[in-house]
Parts: structure tokens; sequence; C-alpha cells
């Protein structure tokens, strides 16, 4: 069984993904457990401090490194960790590659810094690999956290109730995933493919193989690189 851990000052914005639909039935199926831990229950002084200014001056407060500390060691006590991951802005963008990987892996520690983020000395020395799911600055690693978690979960076998769904997804093959329709066939005047009530398999398969190649071009032209 895979186990995360996940480790941040406000564990609350993270935890209501965890608990619906898909990831919900992989906890439940026991096929990953999630841990979180609140960074004060670590703190090392009496008023359960966690951040403190930065030197030099500035505005913004940095988490300290001895509550992270104190928290992974005890992690990595008790199992072993495949990666120990800051979520951060200033870091590779996560993609489908990142999460299959990381979903065959091991066991994994995610830091989630707020703030201004967490005392370099951190990243330095105790965290193995960092991932940012943009270009653009969150107010925590809470919400990237969810992101990276959901990504990696639902490529692991037995979570997505169809086995081949993950691979048939926008990026598992390289490709853009084509369009899908559903009920009802006609809606205010706009009709489904033909071809996909036509109950050919075969031809099927070429037309969605068509509009992947052709979303692809347009959506993501680098991908033919
Ligand atoms: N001062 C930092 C930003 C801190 S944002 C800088 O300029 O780079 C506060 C926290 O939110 C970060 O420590 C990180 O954990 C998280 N975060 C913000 N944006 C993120 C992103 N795009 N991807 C991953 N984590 C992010």
């Amino acid at each position: 069984m895979l186990r995360i851990d996940i480790i941040s000052v406000l564990p609350k914005l993270i935890k209501s993904p965890f608990n619906a639909s898909i990831i919900k039935r992989a906890i439940e199926k026991k096929i990953v457990e999630i841990h979180f831990h609140d960074l004060k229950d670590y703190a090392s002084n009496k008023r359960k401090q966690v951040d403190d200014y930065q030197f030099g001056g500035g505005s913004g407060m940095v988490l300290m490194i001895e509550p992270i500390k104190n928290c992974i060691d005890l992690l990595k006590k008790d199992r072993v960790y495949k990666e120990i991951i800051y979520m951060t802005p200033d870091a590779k963008i996560l993609n489908q590659k990142i999460a299959n990987k990381l979903s065959i892996g091991g066991n994994l520690i995610i830091l989630c810094g707020h703030y201004k983020g967490v005392d370099q000395r951190v990243r330095d020395k105790i965290i193995t690999m960092e991932i940012s799911i943009g270009d653009y600055v969150l107010s925590g690693g809470e919400l990237p956290a969810a992101v990276l978690c959901d990504s990696i979960i639902r490529l692991i076998p037995g979570v997505l109730g169809d086995e081949t769904s993950a691979l048939s997804d926008s990026f598992q093959d390289g490709m853009i995933a084509p369009p899908v329709y559903t009920r009802p066939e006609n809606f205010d005047n706009m009709s489904v493919p033909k071809i996909l009530m036509s109950g050919n398999k075969g031809k099927i398969e070429n037309w969605r193989e068509e509009k992947a190649i052709e979303r692809t071009k347009k959506i993501r032209p680098n991908f033919f690189d």
C-alpha cells in the first residue's frame, strides 16, 4: 500500500479533497493511506512556534527548520520514504510523467509551505524533490499537494473502476484525449458525431485517434517535437 504523509500548518485546508469520489474510495479500498500532520505538533518551543521573521528583513514569515525536521525524522524512523517532496512554485512543473513515476515509487512525504515559504536549509538538506503545479503563486502548498496526490492516486491500479480509463486520458500516451459525448443524442440542434452511434468499434477507434491527433496539434503542438 502506498502511504503519503502530508505536513502542513493548515491541515484542515487539505482534508476535503480526500473525502470524496475516487480518492476517498482508494483510501477505503486500502490502496492508499494518507496521514496529515500539523506542523505545530512538532514545534520545539512552548509557544508552538513554527514560523519566524526572515533574516535580513523583509515582509512575510518563514517556516522554521526545526519543527519540519522533527516531524520528518519521526516519520523516517518508522518506514522508508521514496521521496520527501516540497511543493513550491520555483520548481519543475508537475506533469503526467512525474505522476506516473510517483504512483509506483513508494511512500511519500509532502511538505506544504506557507507565507514566504520554508527556510532554505530545509530545501538544501531534507527535501529530495521539489514540485510546482504551475507558474503562479498560491498562498500555501496545501492545494498543490492535493493536486499532486490526486494525479498520483488515480493512476494506481485498482483505483479507477475501469482499469483502462487512466490510459485513455490526456497526456498518458503523449496525446490530448478525443472529445466524449453522452445522452441525449440530439440537443438544441446539436447532434453527436454519427460515427459514435455506428457500433463499428474499429471505425470509432480510428475516429478517436484522428481527433486526438487533431486536438493535440492544435492545443499542444510541442508534443510532436
Ligand atoms: N515566496 C515564495 C512563494 C511562497 S507561496 C516564492 O516567491 O517563490 C507559499 C507556499 O505556497 C509555498 O511555500 C509553496 O508551498 C506553496 N505554493 C505556492 N504556489 C505554488 C505552486 N505554484 N506550486 C506549488 N506550491 C506552491
